[in-house]
This record gives structure tokens, C-alpha cells and sequence, in this order.
């Protein structure tokens, strides 16, 4: 059987993506990939096991609302050592919204979420998409930046979470990428690890949400890039879909 011209332009579309997304990341100077992949199943729609509010509220506010209301907070320890609120960037109508796990030193000193390296790796990731950070939302677990990078502590991330409802609600996005092991299980409270968890669709707000790698995370081990791009490639497809 030959393959038809239909099926040659769905395959060489493919690989143009794929080259296009590996030739993102490798301009940061990261070693290029050239395994090829077997092509994996469409994930199944899956729920979490304790989701949070499944339903969004009737509530009306906006992002400044929202950043008025916060102030200059002190609910949590985090404030002690915090240069600025890291609240959250982008298009207050975004239909895709990415949730990082809390400011870096770069992200505490310019107020802005994902400037630092690995805020450079989700710029290319975005672009890869075709999209621009103006066009997506983007946000973290929690908004001042733990010492020493650490990761948030459960109550830390509990004092934050209300307000990061709020943003999701306001936003209403159709898809969410939590990135990373962090906010993956502060969002899905769940205590499976990334490697399980990415590439499925689970429902957080009335959003899609998928978990993918964080870039941090990408920088050190630059062999998990196809599975981001795996998880992108899905995202693009949730975001296409009604
Ligand atoms: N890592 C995160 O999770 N968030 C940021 O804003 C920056 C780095």
C-alpha cells in the first residue's frame, strides 16, 4: 500500500514541528536530540484524586482586584525574606495558563515570574506553540520567593492557594500546564511523582489541566525534552478543541 499525498503532508508536518520545537530549545545551548520516538497514545481524561473545587464560582473579579485584595501580604513566613510579590504576568483573558512553583532570585528582584533561566526555556516552550508570553498567563503556587529556592512548604503554599483560585478564575483558561513536580501536587493534591503524571489530562476550575516537566528541571536533564514536547503537542490540541 502507498502512502497517500494527505499522509506524507501529516508526516513531514510532524517532523517540521518537532525540528522547529528541538531547534527552540538547542538555541539556548543545550545539546541537540536525535533519537526518534515511537508515537505514544492520546492520554485518557483523567480526574484527580481529590480534586479541589471542580466548579468555578459565579464571581466576577479581576486580576486587579484580586492584586489589591493580596496587598502587601505577610499570611506566611515566605514574606519575611521576600524583595517583591511575584503576583503574575500576561493576558488577563488567556485561554492558556501556566502555574511554575514559586519566584526564583530573578523573579523576586524584577517582580515578574519566569525571567531567570528557566523562565527563558518557557518563552521557547510557548514560542514552540506558536504563542508569545503576552498571549498566556503566567503564575506560581506561591507568589514570594522561599529562601534559598527551596520548595514551598504545605502551609505556605495553602496561604497562597485562595488567591491563586482567584487568578484561575478570573483568567479562565481553557488549559492549564502546571509545571512541575510542585505545583502538580499542590494543584492535584497528589502525592504521585511528575514522570506519572505528565502528559494526562486532569480537571482543576473548569480548566483542562496537564502537567508537564519544569524547565528548571529540562536544563538539568535536556533527555525529557520530547516529553514536553509530547505534552505541548497536547496542549495545542486542548486548546484547538472545543
Ligand atoms: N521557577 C518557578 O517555578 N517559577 C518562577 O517564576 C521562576 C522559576
Amino acid at each position: 500500500m502507498t502512502a497517500s499525498n494527505g499522509d506524507r503532508t501529516f508526516v513531514f508536518e510532524q517532523i517540521r514541528e518537532r525540528l522547529r520545537f528541538y531547534g527552540s530549545l538547542t538555541s539556548l545551548g543545550l545539546p541537540r536530540t536525535t533519537e526518534v520516538e515511537a508515537p505514544k497514545p492520546m492520554p485518557v481524561l483523567a480526574t484527580p484524586a481529590r480534586p479541589a473545587k471542580p466548579e468555578r464560582p459565579a464571581k466576577n473579579e479581576t486580576l486587579e482586584e484580586i492584586r489589591a485584595d493580596l496587598g502587601e501580604c505577610t499570611r506566611c513566613r515566605l514574606s519575611e525574606k521576600r524583595t517583591t510579590i511575584v503576583f503574575g504576568v500576561g493576558n488577563p483573558k488567556a485561554e492558556l495558563m501556566f502555574i511554575g512553583e514559586g519566584p526564583g532570585q530573578e523573579e523576586d528582584r524584577q517582580g515578574i515570574p519566569f525571567v531567570g533561566a528557566a523562565g527563558q526555556l518557557l518563552t521557547k516552550i510557548i514560542q514552540a506553540i506558536d504563542l508569545t508570553r503576552e498571549q498566556v498567563y503566567i503564575a506560581n503556587v506561591v507568589k514570594c520567593r522561599p529562601p534559598n529556592n527551596r520548595e514551598p512548604e504545605p502551609d505556605e503554599a495553602e496561604a497562597c492557594r485562595p488567591f491563586l483560585d482567584r487568578q484561575i478564575d478570573a483568567v479562565r483558561p481553557k488549559v492549564i500546564c502546571a509545571l512541575g513536580r510542585v505545583s502538580a501536587l499542590n494543584l492535584l493534591r497528589t502525592d504521585e511523582g511528575i514522570t506519572r503524571l505528565r502528559g494526562r489530562i486532569f480537571s482543576y476550575r473548569g480548566a483542562k489541566l496537564v502537567p508537564t516537566y519544569h524547565p528548571a528541571f529540562l536544563l538539568r536533564n535536556p533527555g525529557k525534552k520530547r516529553d514536553c514536547w509530547e505534552d505541548m503537542k497536547l496542549i495545542k490540541k486542548l486548546l484547538a478543541g472545543d
